[in-house]
């Protein structure tokens, strides 16, 4: 089963700023669906490596939920790596 190792830039056409991951629902302007959309992705991307740890502990994740580490460039989505 191969799911991680992919890396998504999806963005809004309209909305180019908006990052799901640092500005969250409160910044979808006007109930935005592609907005909309990529919080959902957003979100499903954060529950897999949940489910991924869940299942497996020790799984070896060389680097931690994009979450966890803010650090990142913002203008970038990268969620799983
Ligand atoms: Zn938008």
């Amino acid at each position: 089963m191969k799911i991680r190792s992919r890396k998504f830039e999806g963005r809004c056409a309209r909305h180019k700023k908006f990052n799901p991951a640092i500005d969250g629902p409160g910044a979808i302007k006007g109930g935005c669906t592609r907005c909309g959309l990529l919080l959902e992705i957003w979100e499903a991307s954060l529950r897999l490596n949940q489910l991924i740890r869940k299942f497996d502990p020790h799984h070896d994740d060389l680097k931690r939920p994009a979450a966890e580490q803010p650090a990142h460039d913002p203008r970038q989505m990268s969620f799983i790596e």
